[in-house]
Order: structure tokens, then sequence, then C-alpha cells
């Protein structure tokens, strides 16, 4: 069966992203959220990105206004997942609220449509048993910003079939993404390989081994990383890492215990650019 139509479910950051990415991809698209103030901020948002693309020779203003011709936005989810070829889900990262949606998709869309979910962490394979179709359930993993970044990981739950896999490869190309294939489990392949960089270098610097300064400048210049581990994390918040490293630790073992040096820093409230601090010091910067 041919995608033509999307539904995209949720309209915060990755949503509104993955129905950007969508509607330039030619595909019918239509962002359901629970909040109209959501949509309607995720709208604006859409084509104040859209608009930005065209000044920045990335696409004509003609497809531009094409994309924006194609998406449409509402709250009712049964409606939207009734008329789409193809759901991704981008809801809060809430295994109940997961699990309460999939169920509803379940029971609204067709048989054949392949749902997707965009969980960083959850398991997929738990996600689609709310479902009657398990082998139509699959994880799309898009990253932020999500019109910008190339890649998605595709996840493959227990029962995913093979078909699913080959419509969802086609649908990220159609949407102008690199797929790659990964088995269901904890931090993929970004989070877990991220995670652990991330973790040798507070484990690096808490041993003296050298400055954040110089880790930062040898990964950037030794080894081609377009940030420093430690401008990353800056970021990304300290306290969404360490989160992501005690998930990783629970799942996949030892490797992955946070550095003492990270958790004193959650700890001290030196969480990243977002409170002016992290493990550097922005407020004295600017
Ligand atoms: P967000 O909080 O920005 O947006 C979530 C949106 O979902 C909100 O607008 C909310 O109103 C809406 N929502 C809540 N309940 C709903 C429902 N029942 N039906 C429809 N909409 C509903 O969250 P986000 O950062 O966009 O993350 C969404 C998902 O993507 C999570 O699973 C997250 O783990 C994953 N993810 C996030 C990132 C990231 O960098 N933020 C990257 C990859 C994956």
């Amino acid at each position: 069966m041919a995608v033509e139509s999307i539904a995209v479910l949720g309209a915060g950051l990755m949503g509104r992203g993955i129905a950007h990415a969508a509607a330039v991809g030619g595909f019918a698209t239509s962002l359901v959220d629970v909040s109209p103030p959501a949509l309607e901020k995720a709208i604006g948002q859409i084509g104040r990105d859209l608009d930005e693309g065209v000044v920045r020779g990335k696409l004509s203003a003609e497809a531009a206004g094409a994309a924006r011709a194609r998406l449409s936005s509402g709250t009712d989810l049964e409606a939207a997942a009734r008329a789409a070829d193809f759901v991704i889900e981008a809801v809060p990262e809430d295994i109940d609220l997961k699990l309460a949606t999939f169920a509803r998709l379940d029971a609204a869309c067709r048989p054949e449509v392949v749902l997707a979910t965009n969980t960083s962490a959850l398991s997929v394979t738990e996600i689609a048993s709310a479902t009657q179709r398990p082998a139509r359930v699959l994880g799309m993993h898009f990253f932020n910003p999500v019109p910008k970044m190339k890649l998605v990981e595709i996840v493959r739950a227990l029962d995913t079939s093979a078909d699913a896999i080959a419509t969802t490869e086609e649908v990220a190309r159609r949407m102008g993404k690199e797929t790659v294939l990964v088995r269901d489990s904890a931090g993929f392949i970004t989070s877990r390989v991220n995670a652990m960089i991330g973790n040798e270098a507070f484990l690096m610097l808490e041993g003296g081994i050298a400055s954040a300064r110089d880790i930062d400048k040898a990964l950037k210049l030794g080894l081609n990383h377009p940030m420093g581990p430690f401008e990353l994390v800056d970021l990304v918040g300290l306290d969404t890492r360490l989160a992501v490293l005690e998930f990783l630790h629970k799942s996949l073992g030892e490797r992955y215990r946070p550095a003492p040096l990270l958790v004193q820093h959650v700890k001290a409230g030196r969480l990243g650019r977002k409170v002016g601090r992290g493990v550097y010091d922005y407020e004295a910067a600017t």
C-alpha cells in the first residue's frame, strides 16, 4: 500500500518537526494534539521554519507553499487516525500514555496501517503489546531539530514485520531522512554511544587526565566531533544526561554507571546552559 497521508500525534518540539518533514516530503499531514494552544504554536513555528528554509535556499517558495497546503491540524485523534495511511506518535514520554494512545490508534486505524512511536527510551515491544497489530508497530526515532537532522533510527520490536520496516524506510526516505535499523534495546544506537562518551569524559575530568576545555578540544579537532562532550552535555542538560545514564545502567549494566562528578554537578544545580551554569559557566562568559 502506498502511503499518501500521515497523522502525527503530539505537536510539541518533536511532533511539529516531524509534521514539517512529512509535509515537505509530499504527504498529506495531519497534526493532532490535545491542546489547541500547542497546535496553534506548532503551526506558527512550522510556518516560520518553512519561511526560513526558503530564505536559506533549502526549498523553493512554491515547495514551502505546497507543504503548508498539505498540513492540517486538530484535536480529534480518531478522525485523524481513520484517515491516515501511516501514524507517527510523539506524545510525552510516559508509558501509560503511550499504551493508551496505541490502543486508541489500533481501534481507529485500518489494519494495514503502520503505527510508529518516536519514544526515546521506552520499550517499543511493550507499546506494540497495546495493539492487535504488533507486526505493524515499530519505533521511528527522530532527532531534534527534525527538519535539519538527517537520521531516523528505525526500531524493530519483537514482532515487527519486514514489510512494516520496508514501508517505514520508504516513508523516511520521502521525508528526506537516512535510516538505520536497530533492535528494540535501551538507548538504541545513538543515545547509548553518546551517553557512554559523555560519561567517559566526566570520568577523565574527575581523574585529572585533562581539563574540560582540552577534552572538548581533543574530540572536536582530533576526532572531528562537531561539539565537545562537555559543550554538548551543557546543551542537553546534565539532569537529562544523568537520567539517560541511570536508565542505561539499570538496563545494560555497570559500564553505564553515572560518573560521580556528573552526579555532583546535578546535585549542585549545575544543569547546563538552561540555568547559566553546567560544566562551563555561561553567566560569566556573557
Ligand atoms: P513535548 O512535551 O514537547 O510535546 C508533547 C506534546 O504532546 C504536547 O504538545 C502535548 O500537549 C501533546 N500531548 C499530550 N498528550 C497527548 C495526547 N493524548 N494526544 C495527543 N497529543 C498529546 O515532547 P517532545 O520533546 O516533542 O517529545 C515527544 C516524544 O518524542 C517523547 O516520547 C520523547 O521521548 C521523544 N523524543 C524527544 C526528543 C527531544 O529531543 N525532545 C528526541 C527524540 C525523541
